[in-house]
């Protein structure tokens, strides 16, 4: 069975995560653009329980979806790099930043969201399925 690994940028938070990710794609929204530095915010889907932490701890950043449920942000509190993140609304699964894993290459985008909230200077890939705003299984 795949195994990824990944883990912060000062290393004081290490994972592994086993198995294929159930959904991946980018999230163009405001807050996903604050946390990746601008762009989209790149994630792979897994259930909750394909993903253990093998060093450390996160700390837990808890903001309102437009939807009204709850998003939780898990970053490194010694870097502050964000590592995961799920919605109160998709309690079993667990959205992984495909930045932390230490071989991103393996991320397939399935498509983008938010992609209202595009800035004019991104560029969405144009040859996958883009939706406004959340399609029925949201990524963050
Ligand atoms: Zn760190």
């Amino acid at each position: 069975m795949a195994k990824l690994t990944g883990g912060c940028l000062c290393g004081a938070v290490r994972f592994e995560v086993v198995g294929d990710a159930v959904v991946s794609g980018g999230c163009y929204c405001r807050d996903c653009q604050a946390v990746a530095g601008g762009g989209a915010a790149y994630g792979m889907m897994f259930p909750a329980e394909a993903l253990t932490i093998t060093r450390g701890e996160t700390r837990r950043f808890t903001s309102k979806a437009a939807s009204g449920n709850d998003v939780h942000r898990d970053f490194c509190p010694a870097c502050g790099v964000h590592l995961f993140s799920h919605n109160s609304g998709l309690t079993a699964f667990r959205a992984i930043k495909v930045g932390v894993l230490d071989d991103p290459s393996v991320f397939q985008s399935q498509g983008n969201v938010w992609a209202a909230s595009a800035q004019p200077w991104h560029r969405p890939e144009p040859d996958l399925p883009r939706w406004d705003k959340n399609p029925e299984m949201a990524l963050d």
